[in-house]
C-alpha cells in the first residue's frame, strides 16, 4: 500500500543507525534517496550500494548539518541531481555526556548546533522548493528525552525538546503549503550511538528495567514509523509525534 516511487527524500545522518534503516525502509517503497554523512564515507557508500541494488536511485552527500552553507550547497545540489525534493528526514544527531557543573561553552554549542541548529538548516533550505512544488514532508527525529529530560545530557534533552516545539510550529505554519510536519520521538535503538552503554551489561539491565516491552529497539523499528508519516496513509497527520520506544516514556 506505500509507494514512493515518484519521491525523492533526503535523510541527514543516512550512512548509519536509524538513518540507515531510514533510507533503505524508503528505497524499499520505490522512494530515490539522497543520503548525507559528515565524515564515514565507507558507510555511506555502503547503504548508496544496497540501495541501488534495489534499482533506486541513491547518491551521497557529504555536509556538516550544522553548518548552514554547507547543509544549503546540499540541498541545492539534491534538487539538481534529482530535480525535486518531497521528503526531509533531519536525524543527524549527536549524543554527549555533558553534566552541568563541567559543561563548557563549546561542548554545549556542539550538541546544539548539530541537533537543534541541523535541524533547522535542511528545513530553511528545503521549504522554498517544497512551495514551488506546492508539496512537501518533514520528518524530524526526536527522544523520549525531548519530552521527560535526561539528566547529565541537558543539552541533548533540551535539543529534542525543542525539536517537539519545531515540529508543532511548522506544522501550522506550512500547513497551507501542503507541506505536512511530523516527528518521531525514538527511546532507547540499537546503534553506534548507544553501544557503549548496551556493552556494559549492568547498564543492560537498568535500561531493560525502564521499558515495558523490556528490550531496547531495532533500527528498522524506527524506520517502519518513518515511513508510516513519509506515506500517503498518514494524509490526515500533521504536527505530531510519534513515540516509538516500547512503552519507555510512559513510565520514565
Ligand atoms: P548514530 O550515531 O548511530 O548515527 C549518527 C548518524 O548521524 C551517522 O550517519 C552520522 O554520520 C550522522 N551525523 C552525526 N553528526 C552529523 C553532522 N554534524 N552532520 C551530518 N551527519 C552527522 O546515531 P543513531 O542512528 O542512534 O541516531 C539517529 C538519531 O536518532 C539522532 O538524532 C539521535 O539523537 C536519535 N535518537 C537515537 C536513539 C538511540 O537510542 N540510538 C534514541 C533517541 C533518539 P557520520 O558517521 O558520517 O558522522
Amino acid at each position: 500500500m506505500i509507494n514512493l516511487s515518484n519521491k525523492v527524500a533526503l535523510v541527514t545522518g543516512g550512512s548509519r543507525g536509524i538513518g540507515r534503516a531510514i533510507v533503505l525502509m524508503l528505497a524499499k517503497a520505490g522512494c530515490h534517496v539522497a543520503i548525507n554523512y559528515r565524515e564515514d564515507i565507507k558507510s555511506a557508500e555502503g547503504v548508496k550500494k544496497e540501495v541501488e541494488s534495489l534499482g533506486i536511485k541513491a547518491n551521497i552527500y557529504q555536509a556538516d548539518v550544522a553548518d548552514k552553507s554547507q547543509v544549503d550547497g546540499m540541498v541545492n545540489q539534491v534538487v539538481t541531481d534529482f530535480n525535486q525534493i518531497d521528503i526531509v528526514i533531519n536525524n543527524a544527531g549527536i549524543w554527549i555526556n555533558n553534566p552541568i557543573d563541567s559543561m563548557t561553552e563549546d561542548r554545549l554549542k556542539q550538541t546544539l548546533e548539530v541537533n537543534l541548529f541541523g535541524s533547522f538548516y535542511p528545513v530553511m533550505a528545503a521549504v522554498p522548493y517544497m512551495k514551488k512544488q506546492k508539496s512537501g514532508n518533514i520528518i524530524f527525529i526526536s527522544s523520549t528525552a525531548g519530552q521527560r529530560g535526561e539528566a547529565f545530557y541537558s543539552p541533548y534533552a533540551a535539543t529534542k525538546g525543542a525539536i517537539i516545539s519545531l515540529t508543532k510550529s511548522l506544522a501550522v505554519e506550512l500547513a497551507d503549503f501542503n507541506i505536512r510536519v511530523n516527528c518521531v520521538a525514538p527511546g532507547w535503538v540499537d546503534t553506534d550511538m548507544t553501544k557503549p552503554t548496551m556493552n556494559n551489561s549492568s547498564e543492560v539491565e537498568k535500561v531493560h528495567a525502564t521499558i515495558p516491552l523490556k528490550r531496547i529497539g531495532r533500527p528498522d523499528e524506527l524506520a517502519g514509523p518513518v515511513l508510516f508519516l513519509a506515506s500517503e496513509l498518514s494524509s490526515f497527520i500533521t504536527g505530531e509525534i510519534l513515540n516509538v520506544n516500547g512503552g519507555a516514556v510512559l513510565c520514565g
